[in-house]
């Protein structure tokens, strides 16, 4: 079959994949021993050069306050659980997560490929490194945000992680969770299933076999959120940015959080979908054993 470039399964090894009919444009394939879900089709350097060149990192950076707030109620999570150590955000993008941590105290650092937001961060005096891969260490916390569903070898990206983390260290990893509830509304118009932008499609069983075959304990794993905005671009790719001060997500955000019934309601609804494993986003804390 042309479409199946990978022999074998990215985090198992097993060679028993089946293909995703419904995903085929974006090669996906399936694990039948351990179920992790991944394009079969490795893209060249070029073609990635080639997609990366404008990512993401076009008009004015926004901040949202509410993200703020989530990024300060998880920096100071992480305080609980350890000591303030040095803290690094893996492709930290505009650096508002690094931002955020440093003027919370915290010797803060990231490492980002857009030069571009290197620039923005480093105009802002954030202790940002223009690179491919993360800075070194060592960390006691690192993050990822939506970045390991983007690069083809997940195992890899851990292991160089763990190679920055101090012993007892943390990492937190957010990605699109497959299983996530927009994926069955939306079907193939699920704009998150994308080649050669996304590569791996974690669940919370293979993200939790990934990180535990990597010598990680869990701190906790959830799933959690529905994404108005990513429905909307789903539905209708407008180029509008998922979080910007006008998107539907950020009025519907900001209506929950000043409006009790309704805030109530949505953290009914996330602990539902949470239970059910059906979030859109998946939100991993580990500690390096
Ligand atoms: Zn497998």
């Amino acid at each position: 079959m042309d479409f199946m470039n990978h022999k074998a399964c990215l985090v198992c090894g097993s060679d028993d994949l089946s293909a995703l009919n419904r995903y085929r444009k974006d090669h996906l394939v399936k694990c039948r021993s351990c179920s992790f879900v991944f394009s079969s089709k490795k893209p060249s350097d070029e073609d990635l050069k080639a997609f990366y060149s404008n990512y993401g990192f076009e008009g004015d950076p926004y901040f949202s306050p509410i993200t703020a707030k989530r990024y300060s109620e998880l920096l100071s999570e992480f305080e609980r659980l350890g000591s303030k150590g040095p803290i690094h955000d893996a492709g930290c993008g505009f650096g508002f997560f690094v931002e955020t941590a440093q003027n919370m105290g915290w010797k803060a650092s990231g490492s980002e490929l857009s030069s571009r937001a290197v620039a923005s961060c480093k105009k802002r005096g954030l202790n940002v490194e223009e690179r491919a891969d993360i800075s070194s260490g060592p960390f006691q916390v690192v993050t990822s945000f939506e970045l390991i569903e983007h690069l083809y070898d997940p195992k890899k990206y851990v292991e160089s992680i763990k190679k920055q983390l101090l012993p007892g260290g943390l990492l937190y990893i957010t990605t699109p969770n497959f299983n996530g509830l927009s994926r069955y509304l939306l079907k193939e118009k699920y704009n998150v299933i994308n080649y050669p932008e996304h590569l791996c499609y974690f669940t919370p069983k293979t993200i939790h076999q990934v990180l535990s075959e990597m010598g990680f304990e869990k701190v906790w794993l959830k799933t959690d959120g529905i994404s108005v905005g990513r429905i909307k671009t789903s539905l209708k790719p407008s180029g509008e940015a998922l979080i910007s001060e006008v998107s539907a997500d950020e009025k519907l955000r900001s209506r929950l959080e000043n409006n009790v019934i309704l805030y109530t309601l949505k953290h009914f609804v996330n602990k539902a979908l949470s239970v059910l494993g059906l979030g859109v986003s998946l939100k991993a804390l580990y500690r390096k054993k």
